[in-house]
């Protein structure tokens, strides 16, 4: 049954479209985190809907499962492995278009190939006054898959850039949100995301219900002016400082996202005895017209007071002189692979231009990624779950705390190792999973999971993961979509 499924699904996209069990496809399941992959019979890469929907087709009749991702680059979280053994990888990356870019009502309109360095390039190859919302990932990541999976971008939280999906689902059929399903009037249609009645975009985010075929996603105006706000801090003071970037947002002063990164993250190493920890702030904008920008300028340091060890604004110049030309970048839509070259550098290793797919290189990575809630008290407790993490384990993480608006923070919280060295690969291992376990008990929530860690922290009693079971049953009843991920084990 699945040899002649592969062989069906072999001739719809051409043998060279398909991987089978073999030293190719295991490239493909090698990750950064070097979590042990499940079997998987074949990887399949379709060029179109067309062929993508013949492959759903076979799926559903040999009740073969697939393990969809759009370019698998979900470092930290396992890459393109899936959670449960005999899944085909479902590889969109050749389904690359980006199909409209509307200038007035600022959006694009993508499919899951599209990467984030593609559709910045033509923002900026077209002139238009807009940005994307970029991630510190790489710029071969995608734009729709990220959004999907709630990533962070520097201008707001991605899920915020969702305007409207188009899905597939397990049986065949395919729908649009909103007012783009019923595309029948001369009259803009995406100017109003949820449409009228239920809007469902929600349940396909963060979800194995249905493949994502298109999105339409959200870009930002440029306006006149722009500037970075960043400022150093001592440890000491961050949880006070992060209370008045908290009333910055509420003040409407900055809009996108700040990331306070640690020593570690910044590449800067402070840990004598006589020396104090610092975190640096940086990439949120000010922008506007140069008299309004001039105002922040003023303002803002009179709300954050005497907080900071120092604190400026970098124009695009400015940054580029500073060494934050990349940061500048990424905070106004151009993405850029500084983040990942910094990662080797703060562990002494040379970023090549092989190990910048990082999935394939020597630094091994690990991510423990709670939400925080926008309080002193949280701040300080999170400081103290991460030198716990150092006494006992001899790691100190690579962590940026991000506060989003006056609510949340989002962290990345890295744990960074050699994958050649055994003893290495075990302890991170041991202390992410540590890290984890003391974030929850001390009552903090998580908005992402690696693949190995998923199923420990969703409890499939709980009215929430009864409700994702039913809707699973119902659009998906043989499991054929990326079964376990998102949902409770089905034993
Ligand atoms: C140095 C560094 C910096 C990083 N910075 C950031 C950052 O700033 N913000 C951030 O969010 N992440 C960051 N990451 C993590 C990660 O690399 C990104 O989240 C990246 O965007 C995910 O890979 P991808 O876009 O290729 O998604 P994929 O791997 O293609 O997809 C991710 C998951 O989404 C689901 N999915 C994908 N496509 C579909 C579809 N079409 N239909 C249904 N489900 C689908 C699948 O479950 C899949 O496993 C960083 C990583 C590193 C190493």
């Amino acid at each position: 049954m699945l040899q002649k499924a592969i062989s069906e699904i072999s001739e719809i996209v051409g043998s060279a479209n398909i991987l089978v069990e073999g030293p190719e496809l295991n490239i493909q399941l090698q990750n950064t985190s070097h979590f042990i992959a499940p079997q998987v019979p074949a990887l399949v890469r379709p060029a179109n809907d067309q062929e993508l929907d013949s492959i759903i087709q076979i799926c559903r009749e040999s009740s073969l499962p697939v393990y969809t991702f759009s370019k698998g680059l979900n470092w930290g979280l396992g890459s393109r492995l899936p959670l449960e053994d005999g899944c085909i990888l479902l590889d969109l990356s050749r389904l690359n278009r980006i199909l409209e870019i509307n200038p007035k009502f600022h959006y694009a309109i993508v499919e899951p190939g599209v990467s984030q360095g593609e559709l910045s390039a033509e923002i900026r190859r077209l002139g238009l006054n807009l940005m994307l919302n970029v991630t510190g990932s790489s710029p071969n990541s995608s734009v729709l898959a990220n959004m999907l999976e709630r990533g962070s971008g520097f201008l707001a939280h991605r899920l915020d850039d969702m305007r409207g999906l188009e899905v597939l689902l397990a049986d065949g059929s395919k729908m649009r949100s909103g007012f783009w399903n019923d595309a029948h009037s001369e009259r803009e249609a995406l100017h109003f995301s949820p449409g009228f009645g239920p809007d469902w975009t929600g349940i396909f985010s963060q979800s194995n219900l249905g493949i994502v075929t298109k999105a339409v996603v959200n870009l930002y105006p440029k306006l006149e002016l722009q500037k970075m706000l960043w400022c150093k801090v001592e440890q000491s003071r961050l949880p006070e400082l992060v209370e008045a970037i908290g009333e910055l947002y509420q003040r409407k002063y900055i809009s996108s996202v700040t990331h306070i990164g640690n020593d570690k993250r910044m590449k800067i190493e402070h840990r004598g005895a006589d020396k104090v920890q610092t975190w640096t702030s940086f990439g949120s904008m000010v922008q506007g017209t140069a008299e309004y920008v001039e105002f922040l300028e003023k303002e803002i340091p009179r709300v954050v007071g005497n907080r900071c060890l120092s604190l400026g604004f970098y124009n695009q110049q400015e940054s580029e002189e500073a060494g934050l030309g990349a940061v500048f970048g990424c905070s106004t839509g151009v993405p850029t692979d500084y983040f990942i070259k910094a990662m080797y550098m703060s562990e002494d290793m040379d970023p090549d231009g092989q190990n910048l797919q990082i999935d394939h290189g020597p630094l091994g990575m690990l991510c423990c990624l709670p939400v925080l809630p926008l309080q002193a008290s949280a701040i300080t407790d999170t400081l103290e779950i991460l030198d716990s993490i150092y006494r006992d384990f001899g790691i100190m993480p690579a962590t940026t705390l991000n506060p989003m608006n006056d609510l949340c923070l989002e962290s990345v919280i890295n744990i960074y190792f050699r994958r050649n060295d055994p003893e290495a690969v075990a302890n991170a291992h041991a202390a992410n999973k540590e890290m984890t376990k003391r974030f929850y008990e001390a009552g903090f929530r998580f908005y992402r999971f690696d693949v190995k860690l998923m199923h420990e922290y969703i409890n499939p009693e709980n009215p929430h993961w009864k409700f994702v079971s039913r809707l699973k049953k119902a659009l998906d009843p043989d499991r054929i979509l990326s079964p376990g991920r998102y949902e409770p084990k089905v034993s």
